[in-house]
């Protein structure tokens, strides 16, 4: 008599159980072999992973984080990977640079646009930009000039403008008085235009020079105030005269070497 069905059910649950056992104990000695004479470590530690904060389903590991989150915000921001080849991160070039430069970011464009907004005409009128022409809502700040033009309006991008030039000029005229420069320019131009010149020479240059502004700002004061010329106007004078100086410094300059170059020849 055969054994019962519930018995046969058992018996081969067993044997399908002890012949998977087999099976993965088998597989274990294959893997040990292959790491044996791979040289390999079986102990090995998963590398910690991180999750991106811009899409719950990116496990990224941790020393490639930062430019992944870079490269995963743009395509969430709807970039291509073309576009984003595109683009380069210019702060480099105003690194140890006198150009002032503006970072802009979402919360401070939008801000600057509401204000703008809120400054400009409620109706329709001619000649300047009303409300409706202004962005509503928070807008990403464009990462190309495809987005600027498409993404703001052009009310918007004249408010931007206007503000980056206002806050730059703020700084530039925190940081120095622009009279200065034009006289540390001309002095250190002059010494790396010429730098065979003897120390000497230079002192004297330097010493020529601050008289020459003392002299120049009495007299420029004094003329603004009798003349009342613009701006641009006395700009243009004071690099006239300061091109006129340069270009007789250079004549004495080279006259000096060549009646030294002639003494010397005539020895
Ligand atoms: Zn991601």
């Amino acid at each position: 008599m055969a054994d019962s069905p519930g018995t046969r059910t058992l018996q081969d649950r067993l044997e399908r159980l002890r012949e998977l056992a087999e099976f993965t104990d088998d597989c274990k000695r294959q893997l040990g072999d292959m790491f044996d004479s791979l040289g390999w470590s079986q102990d090995h530690t998963q590398e910690a992973m991180e999750q991106c904060p811009y899409d719950a389903g990116h496990r990224v590991p941790a020393r490639s984080l930062e430019k992944h989150k870079a490269s995963c915000r743009l395509r969430q921001m709807g970039y291509s990977p073309e576009e984003q080849a595109e683009m380069y991160d210019p702060s480099v070039c105003y690194e140890n640079s006198s150009v002032k430069s503006f970072a802009m970011d979402k919360p401070t464009q939008h801000q600057v646009i509401l204000q703008a907004r809120s400054a400009a005409p409620l109706m329709r009128m001619e000649g300047v930009f009303w409300q409706g022409q202004y962005s509503g809502q928070p807008v990403d700040v464009p990462q190309n000039h495809k987005r600027a033009v498409c993404d703001l309006t052009v009310a918007d991008r004249l408010a931007l403008y206007d503000h980056v030039v206002g806050v730059v000029r703020q700084q530039e005229a925190a940081a120095s008085s622009a009279n200065d420069d034009l006289y540390v320019d001309l002095v250190s131009k002059l010494q790396k235009d010429d730098g065979q010149n003897e120390p000497k020479t230079h002192l004297e240059l330097m010493a020529e020079m601050r008289d020459y502004k003392r002299r120049r700002q009495s007299y420029r004061a004094k003329n603004v105030h009798i003349t009342k010329k613009s701006y641009t106007e006395v700009i243009r004078e004071v690099i006239n005269v300061h091109s006129g100086e340069l270009a007789r410094q250079w004549r004495e300059d080279e006259d000096e070497s060549s009646a030294r170059s002639e003494r010397s020849s005539q020895r």
